[in-house]
C-alpha cells in the first residue's frame, strides 16, 4: 500500500456530511445510484432560477435560452461520449428508455427468425426490451455464456454470430460483477457478422473515458443518476448513418415536421425521438454533472476505484468465508462477493447498522445469478469520491456480522 486511500472529491459532496444511523456514512451503492457534488445541486437550482421556460418553440428570449442551454448539452454528451456530432445524441429517460427506443425503433425493421445477441451478464434492461421484440415480431433472442470468473466466453459467443443475427447488445461494465467487456472486439464481431452492436454503458461512463468512435458501436446508453446528475434523464447515442432512417417511436408534439389529418412527417435527427415536453432541466443538469467529471479527469477517476478496488479485494480475501462472484481480468469499481453461513441480506442489513450501505440481491440480473447458482450477491460499488475509511467500515461490518452469526 502507499499510504491511506483517501478522495480529493469527497468534501464536493454535501450528503457525504450527513450521518445514517448516528455513524458515519460509507456509501458503497454507487451501482445503483450516485451522490451529487454541490455544482450538480447548484445547477439544478441556477436554472429554475434564472432559465426556465419551455424550449423549440418560444419566440421569446426565455424559450431561446433554454433551447441553447439544452442544445449545449446535448452537446456535453457529445464530448463524454466523443460522437462525432451532438445530433447523434438523442436524449431519453435513462438506459432503460435508450434500450427501448432502439427496440422500437430499429427494431420495426426485425422480422420472423432474425435474431439478437446478448450477453449472460447483461442488465434485464438489456434483456427485456429485447424479449417483448421478440414476441411481436418473431425474431429469437440469444445470449453469449459466461465463464465460471464472470467473463464473456469469446468462443461461445462467436459461435452464437450467425448471418441472422441483426443486433448485439452488451453490457460495457457489468452492474452485478465489475467485469469490463472488450466491447471494441464484441463490436468488430458483431459488424464482420453484418450486426449492429449496442453498448450498454450504464455503468461505464462514470468510470473510465469513453470513445464511441474508438469503440465503433452503433448505439451507447447510459443513465445521467449513475454520473452524478439527476434522475430520469439519460441520453443514446446512435451512429448518423443509421439515425437518418429510423422510424419515430412516441408521436406528439415537437418530434413532427408537419401535421395533418392525411399524414404527418417527422423532425430530422433527434428530435424525432424527444415527442412532447422533454426533461429540460435534467438535461442541462446532467451537463453540468459532465462537465464535473471532464473537469476532474477520467483517467483520474478511473485510477482512484482501480485502487479502491484493488485494496478492498485484498482485505476482505483476508477474511475466512469470504467468496469472491466475478474474478475477471478487467474489473471495474465493483466487489461482488458471498460470505460463508451468511445471506447477503442480512449481511447488508448489519452494515446498515452501521451507515455502510451496499447492495444485496440480484442487481436486476437474475440470469446471470442464476448462472452462479445463487439468487443473489452483497455488492459494494464505487465511486470518486469514497476513500481507505469505508474499506474499514465495509470489513469492520462483515467481520462484525460474521461474529453476530458465530460463523467466523
Ligand atoms: N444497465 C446497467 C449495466 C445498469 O447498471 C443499469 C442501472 N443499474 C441499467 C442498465 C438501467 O439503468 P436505469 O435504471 O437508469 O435505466
Amino acid at each position: 500500500g502507499e499510504g491511506p486511500l483517501v478522495s480529493p472529491w469527497a468534501a464536493d459532496f454535501p450528503i457525504l456530511a450527513r450521518p445514517v444511523r448516528k455513524r458515519r456514512l460509507a456509501y458503497l451503492d454507487n451501482g445503483a445510484t450516485t451522490q451529487k457534488p454541490r455544482a450538480v445541486i447548484q445547477a439544478m437550482e441556477a436554472f429554475y432560477e434564472q432559465s426556465n421556460a419551455n424550449i423549440h418553440r418560444g419566440v421569446h428570449w426565455l424559450s431561446q435560452h433554454a433551447t441553447d442551454l439544452y442544445e449545449q448539452a446535448r452537446d456535453r454528451v457529445r464530448v463524454l461520449l466523443n460522437a462525432p456530432d451532438s445530433q447523434d445524441i438523442v436524449f431519453t429517460a435513462g438506459t432503460t428508455a435508450s434500450i427501448n427506443l432502439v427496440a422500437q425503433t430499429w427494431g420495426q425493421s426485425l422480422r420472423p427468425g432474425d435474431e439478437i445477441l446478448v450477453t449472460g451478464m447483461e442488465h434485464h434492461s438489456n434483456i427485456v426490451p429485447w424479449q417483448l421484440l421478440c414476441a411481436r415480431t418473431g425474431a429469437v433472442l440469444r445470449h453469449a455464456r459466461i465463464t465460471d470468473s464472470g467473463e464473456l466466453d469469446l468462443d461461445d459467443f462467436r459461435a452464437q454470430l450467425n448471418p441472422r443475427t441483426r443486433l448485439v447488445g452488451v453490457a460495457h461494465v457489468s452492474n452485478a460483477l465489475g467485469t469490463v467487456n472488450p466491447v471494441a472486439e464484441l463490436v468488430r464481431l458483431a459488424h464482420e457478422a453484418g450486426a449492429l452492436a449496442l453498448v450498454d454503458g450504464a455503468q461505464a461512463v462514470a468510470h473510465a473515458p469513453v470513445d464511441v468512435q474508438a469503440l465503433d458501436c452503433d448505439f451507447y446508453a447510459f443513465s445521467g443518476h449513475k454520473l452524478y446528475g439527476p434522475t430520469g434523464i439519460g441520453a443514446l447515442y446512435v451512429r448518423g448513418s443509421i439515425m437518418a432512417g429510423l422510424p419515430p417511436w412516441q408521436g406528439g408534439g415537437d418530434m413532427i415536421r408537419t401535421v395533418s389529418f392525411e399524414g404527418s412527417t417527422w423532425a430530422d435527427g433527434p428530435q424525432r425521438f424527444e415527442a412532447g415536453t422533454p426533461n429540460i432541466g435534467g438535461s442541462i443538469v446532467m451537463g453540468a454533472a459532465i462537465d464535473y467529471v471532464l473537469a476532474i479527469g477520467l483517467e483520474r477517476i478511473a485510477a482512484h476505484e482501480a485502487a479502491l478496488l484493488a485494496e478492498a479485494t485484498e482485505r476482505m480475501l483476508e477474511l475466512p468465508g469470504v467468496r469472491l462472484v466475478g474474478t475477471a481480468a478487467h474489473k471495474a469499481g465493483i466487489l461482488s462477493f458471498l460470505v460463508d453461513g451468511i445471506h447477503p441480506h442480512d449481511l447488508g442489513t448489519i452494515l446498515d447498522t452501521d451507515g455502510v450501505a451496499i447492495r444485496a440481491g440480484h442487481h436486476c440480473a437474475m440470469p446471470l445469478m442464476s448462472r452462479f447458482g445463487i439468487p443473489g450477491t452483497a455488492r459494494a460499488s464505487f465511486a470518486l469520491y469514497n476513500d481507505g475509511r469505508d474499506i474499514d467500515a465495509l470489513v469492520a461490518g462483515v467481520r462484525k456480522a460474521q461474529k453476530l452469526f458465530g460463523v467466523a
